[in-house]
């Protein structure tokens, strides 16, 4: 099954960026083909995780229709693993129009068995412009009451609009804590609880060697959540 997935959140910083890098190279683990796509168009970290060299052909030039989005397909040091990077300049970034990304972005469907997009946070016109593009979305939240808060809300809407939310990630729990617990969320977010990621100080440590943490540490906690979360993807549950 061909799948476009957008990796959306309310609030920044709840961890897109690091599972869509780590989840695709888990699926590419698995054989599956995967372009990932930097598509949070103002700050491109996902070209950064994946510290491409040549990133002269981006997502941003397709959104401004200089090239077609297939050229700015890149091969990664990853088996299996492609990136559509985006631009780190501004030049780019202010000519881009994002709501161009719903039509292009359907174009390489047939090319990959998923196709997962790094969004921007929230709901201002980039990020949905960029989440209308995914035909699935999952959302990403920490466990704490604003970052669910805000995922909540854009999943309201996103479901309101007719768009297939399916369900959330708990990235960052830490169970010795007292704090909001995953089947509490899985109550308040009226969506299907899809993983728990631990805290794990193994992904900062990974971060800074420039090397996702599944590669880094297959058997660090967050790289096995992520591992059996691209193994239930592929059983499709
Ligand atoms: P976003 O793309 O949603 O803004 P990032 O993926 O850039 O978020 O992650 C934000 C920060 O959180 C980064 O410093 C990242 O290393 C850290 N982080 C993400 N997931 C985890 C985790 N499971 N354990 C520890 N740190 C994490
Ligand atoms: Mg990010």
């Amino acid at each position: 099954m061909r799948r476009i997935i957008a990796v959306a959140s309310g609030k920044g910083g709840t961890g897109k960026t690091t599972l869509v890098c780590n989840l695709s190279i888990a699926l590419g683990l698995l054989g599956k083909k995967v372009c990932a796509v930097d598509a949070d168009l103002t700050m491109a970290n996902l070209t950064l995780y994946f510290r491409l060299e040549d990133t002269s052909k981006t997502l941003h030039d397709a959104l401004m229709g200089e090239i077609e989005i297939n050229e700015a397909i890149h091969t990664t040091r990853y088996e299996f693993v492609y990136l559509i990077p985006g631009a780190l300049d501004w030049e780019h970034v202010a000519k881009a129009d994002p709501r161009n990304f719903p039509e292009i972005i359907p174009k390489i469907k047939d090319d990959f068995d998923y196709v997962i997009i790094d969004c921007p946070a929230g709901l201002q016109m980039d990020a949905l412009s960029v989440i209308f593009g995914g035909e699935e979305i999952v959302l990403v939240t920490n466990p704490d009451i604003t970052s669910i808060g805000d995922a909540m809300k854009v999943g309201a809407i996103l479901k309101k609009a007719g768009k297939k939310v399916l369900g959330f990630i708990f990235n960052r729990y830490e169970s010795q804590k007292n704090g909001i617990s995953p089947e509490l969320t899985e109550d308040l977010m009226e969506f299907p609880l899809l993983g728990v990621i631990p805290e794990d100080s193994t992904v900062r440590e990974a971060t800074l060697e420039g090397v996702p943490v599944v590669i880094y540490n297959p058997k660090a906690k967050a790289s096995q959540a992520i591992i059996e979360l691209a193994q239930r993807f592929e059983r499709g549950e």
